[in-house]
């Protein structure tokens, strides 16, 4: 699950990706309205965390650009405004959910993981390919319907391939959703799960699109 935090209280900031990243939510983090507008257009994160009191503009008013590009990206709001009427508004605009400042982490998590139970609960949570099928809300991979074990990056390597059936996703595509930014990825990290995910599943699962990436075929 891939997290963008708009927040530009640094301090708060660091201390709640660090929190995050521990949960194993992929977190990313920019101070300003403009350059969360940027990244929802070119890499578009599963969940936003949104203050509103940001330097550049109002939070709100990013809020408003997500949902008038149609996009249903689930929101969370963070902030100081916390009478009624900032609620109203903020749940009014189309956001998710609402977090009063000052809150405590775990509060915050456990509203993650209701929005990210929701994403999950959506139709289609069981994808097969062949004898392989992935249940997004178990996030549990069968062969023949017996489980197979993944860690973490593996199950969300494979999660981003099956999901993208027939579709290439490059090297750079995979490590955005399984890495945040700035950290530390070794230049065959991507092969090295893959590799994996063959001795698990298969040789023959998983393409390799020379030069490009990797994709799993229709069958
Ligand atoms: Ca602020």
């Amino acid at each position: 699950m891939q997290i963008l935090l708009v927040e530009d209280d640094q301090s708060l900031a660091s201390g709640l990706c660090k929190a995050l990243r521990k949960e194993g939510f992929v977190t990313n983090h920019v101070r300003e309205g403009k350059a969360a507008r940027h990244v929802l257009d070119v890499e578009p994160p599963d969940i936003v965390v949104l203050d509103l009191g940001l330097p550049d503009m109002d939070g709100l008013d990013v809020l408003k650009s997500i949902r008038r590009n149609g996009s249903s990206i689930p929101v969370l709001v963070l902030t100081a405004r916390s009478s009624i009427d900032a609620r109203v508004s903020g749940l009014d605009l189309g956001a998710d959910d609402y977090l009063p400042k000052p809150f405590e982490t775990p509060e915050l998590i456990a509203r993650l993981r209701v929005i990210e139970r929701r994403l999950s609960a959506l139709p289609h949570s069981r994808i097969h390919v062949g004898d392989i099928s992935l249940d997004t809300i178990l996030q549990q991979v069968y062969h023949d319907d017996i489980q197979v074990e993944l860690p973490r990056r593996e199950y969300m390597v494979l999660k981003q391939l099956m999901e993208n059936i027939g579709k290439v996703q490059t090297r750079a595509q995979l490590e955005t959703r399984l890495y945040a930014w700035g950290e530390e990825v070794s230049s065959n990290a991507i092969e090295v799960h893959i590799h994996h995910l063959r001795k698990k599943l298969g040789s023959s699962l998983i393409k390799t699109i020379r030069g490009v990436g990797y994709a799993i075929r229709k069958p």
